[in-house]
């Protein structure tokens, strides 16, 4: 093959759309790709140990691979889809945000955090969201895009380069966990979420071979996407992101729950936890005067203690990064306590997370709507 130029195998993107990369690729379907491009098949899975293995993504360093293809191999299968334009770092050096900037301009962040003996990274999953939450950022500015499996994938394999190369003080493993709560609603981008998350579980040469267990896909509540994923019998970790455990509020905060009510959304929370026995996290944004009184604790306690015992469940409570002018804000200190102390008279499994990265806009979407107000 010296020196010839390999076939072309991808067709051009279609407007809009990113430039097909290797990471959008099923095991078989980089197998075939290899084929077409007149290579032996081995030579796919010798491309993926260094993606996946080496966390290697520019194929001119492939030097196990014939030099006279390794330029054309860049440019056709490893198009660069991240261009990393800016990074802020809190906690110490503990959390770093990072913000991308797609091929078409549309810029999305990824948090990486550290803690003692693990890493997590979070995620974004649409450039943009379509889910209008009015106390969110990211709604705000509406949906622009749906993310591609690459360019979801590509952001653990960028956070998986910073831990490696010792970017980030104080460890230098790979990541444990990823957490599915960047920008967008997961299981609205259905089919490249599960793409990527299949890549981030399959073993070496396929993937990366992380635990189904590290992983965290967090819905607003896209019902009949819940229960697809229940059928999937993958072991991740589901989010609900409820926000408040009465229609009337939350038709108000979440506006998908015009179409899928509170108690649709709990009963595929728990379907979801009886198929797949994974404890189902219920995130509440605690937001001074909307949804942090007592009695509100009390109905949310009702509503998860009507399906079965407090196995199934645990309340993360978020005090809420509040958005720069917006009227959504987090609530008082002693409010929070209330709420924590009338859940936990119930029996109900809680905890009241960190806020990791408030100082760089931490909260999803702040960061890109900063830079985009720039
Ligand atoms: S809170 Fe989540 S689902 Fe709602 S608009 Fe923001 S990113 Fe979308």
């Amino acid at each position: 093959m010296s020196g010839s130029p390999l076939p072309l195998v991808f067709d051009a993107p279609a407007r809009g759309k990113a430039p097909k990369h290797w990471l959008d690729l099923t095991p078989d379907e980089r197998r075939e790709t290899a084929e077409k491009l007149g290579l032996p098949r081995y030579r796919a899975d010798q491309i993926s140990r260094h993606v996946f293995d080496r966390l290697e993504d520019d194929a001119t360093h492939f030097t196990d691979l014939p030099a006279a293809i390794r330029e054309d191999l860049a440019e056709q299968i490893f198009p660069s889809l991240l261009e990393r334009v800016t990074t802020r770092t809190a906690d110490k050096g503990a959390t770093v945000k990072t913000l991308w900037k797609l091929h078409d301009g549309s810029l999305l962040e990824s948090v990486l955090m550290r803690y003692p003996n693990r890493s997590t990274l979070c995620i974004s999953s649409q450039a943009g969201c379509g889910m209008a939450c009015p106390f969110c950022a990211t709604g705000q500015g509406g949906l622009k895009r749906n993310l591609s499996q690459a360019e979801i994938t590509i952001q653990a394999l960028a956070a998986n380069q910073m831990l490696t190369r010792g970017e980030v003080p104080g460890t230098t493993g790979r990541l444990n966990n990823i957490v599915f709560m960047g920008m967008g609603e997961p299981l609205a981008n259905y089919r490249a979420v599960l793409g990527s998350i299949r890549t981030l579980l399959a073993p070496s040469p396929d993937g990366f071979g992380m635990s189904a267990r590290g992983i965290t896909v967090s819905t607003v509540g896209l019902v009949p996407q819940i229960r697809k994923l229940t059928e999937e019998e993958l072991p991740l970790t589901l989010a609900v992101s409820l926000h408040a455990p009465d229609d009337e509020l939350r038709d108000e905060i979440v506006p998908v729950n015009n179409r899928w009510k509170v108690a649709e959304v709990v009963d595929a929370a728990w379907d979801y936890a009886r198929t797949t026995k994974r404890r189902v996290s219920i995130e509440y944004a605690m937001m001074r005067d909307i949804n942090d009184q007592v009695s509100r604790a009390h109905l949310l306690a009702d509503i998860l203690k009507r399906r079965g015992d407090w196995g199934w469940v645990h309340v993360n409570l978020i005090p809420l990064n509040p958005t720069p002018g917006s009227k959504w804000t987090a609530s008082r200190k002693e409010d929070e306590r209330a709420f924590v102390a009338t859940l936990e008279r119930r029996g109900v499994p809680v905890t009241l997370r960190d806020t990791r990265g408030s100082e760089i806009d931490g909260a999803c979407g702040q960061l890109a709507a900063t830079v985009e107000a720039s």
